[in-house]
């Protein structure tokens, strides 16, 4: 047996014999173990994903219902008007697409349909179309409705909160020392303010990050250890796929270990959020996708993302078919037993 080092240990006590959550001195030596050690670290965040979590995946599909045009400057984002990308702009789908959609994601076995526009925050025609949209999706689809809007003023939260928008999307994207080096026409505190607003209007928080952009560990655990005091729910984990024209267009890719290590740590640091596996995924981690399944996360995003293509939602179903997870709210025919993965425990000291 591989000798347990003492990071796993602390943390598998916290985590799964105390049910407590790891303070940032903890969370740092899990990010300095060394890659021969990630196999264990990986373990270990699947045993505490079960045991926090359960072993049933979230599944959600995510539409761009308005696409591109964006006057903010996020150096990351095909959609900012700023840059000339190959992304096309688009208006504002209307509430018969938006329903046909949702039918779609719920028949594919979705449990969440979220709508989200490419601006800066809405203005009042906008979120009108998003709230007779929600309307109609809730009376003809059983399936829940989320919405990704951009910064909210006073007062919009409450107004999608009543539409029946049980969670808002609001990405921090990064830490808040590092987010000014990829936006400086909004601040980390606007989008903090935005996230707030909407767990105060009685909205879960969907909000997550994209790791590859240049940030060290210590940006990733001050981004980590944000979401957590702002009580996310739901954690999108996107890993930057570079898009041409954008000023990262040029960054290398995140290493594929790297970004399994972070869906472990965020795993440890945040155990009793929803992780969800989202953008970037097929071209960062490439064969070893089913991996970060393994390492906590349990959720994913199938389908296309907003600006790039993912791969079918067949093979991801499949994917988690072959891994023995059920999807949630919906078990998927030819899912393979309703287990989780046994994996050898990690013993806490
Ligand atoms: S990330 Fe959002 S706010 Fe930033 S440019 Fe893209 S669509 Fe606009």
């Amino acid at each position: 047996m591989p000798q347990i080092p003492e990071a796993l240990r602390l943390a598998a006590a916290a985590l799964l014999d105390r049910r407590e959550t790891i303070d940032r001195p903890l969370a740092e030596q899990l990010v300095a173990l060394p890659d021969d050690d990630l196999p264990q670290l990986i373990q270990l965040a699947h045993q505490v994903r079960l045991a926090w979590m359960g072993p049933a995946v979230e599944v959600e599909s995510i539409i761009s219902a308005k696409t591109g045009g964006c006057p903010e400057d996020c150096t990351f984002c095909s959609q900012s008007a700023r840059y000339t990308t190959e992304v096309v702009r688009q208006p504002m789908m209307d509430t018969a697409q938006l329903v046909d959609l949702a039918r779609r994601t719920r028949e594919m076995g979705g449990t969440e349909f979220c709508i989200v526009v490419a601006v800066r925050g809405p203005d009042e025609r906008m979120l009108r179309n998003v709230i007779e949209a929600a309307h109609a999706i809730r009376a003809e689809v059983d399936i829940e409705v989320a919405a990704s809007l951009g910064l909210l003023k006073p007062g919009q939260a409450e107004r999608l909160a009543a539409a029946g928008i049980h969670r808002y999307n609001h990405n921090l994207e990064a830490g808040p020392r590092f987010f000014p080096r990829i936006c400086t026409t909004h601040s980390f505190e606007d989008r903090v303010q935005t996230c707030r607003m909407a767990v105060e209007a009685g909205m879960e928080l969907c909000s997550g990050g994209i790791f590859g952009m240049g940030e060290t560990w210590e940006d990733r655990l001050d981004l980590a250890f944000t979401l957590r005091e702002l009580g996310a729910r739901e954690i999108p984990c996107n890993f930057l796929d570079p898009r041409d024209g954008t000023p990262l267009g040029g960054a290398p890719l995140m290493r594929p270990l790297d970004a399994l290590r972070c869906v472990a740590v965020y795993r440890c640091v945040i155990p009793d959020s929803v992780l969800r596996y989202a953008g970037g995924r097929e071209v960062v981690l490439r064969d070893l996708q089913a991996y970060g399944m393994l390492a906590g996360a349990n959720g994913l995003i199938v389908g296309n993302y907003l600006t790039t293509l993912g791969r079918s939602a067949e093979v991801d179903l499949a994917m988690l078919a072959d891994l023995g997870m059920p999807v949630a709210g919906a078990p998927l025919t030819g899912t393979r037993g309703m287990r989780s993965i046994p994996l050898q425990p990690v013993t806490p000291a």
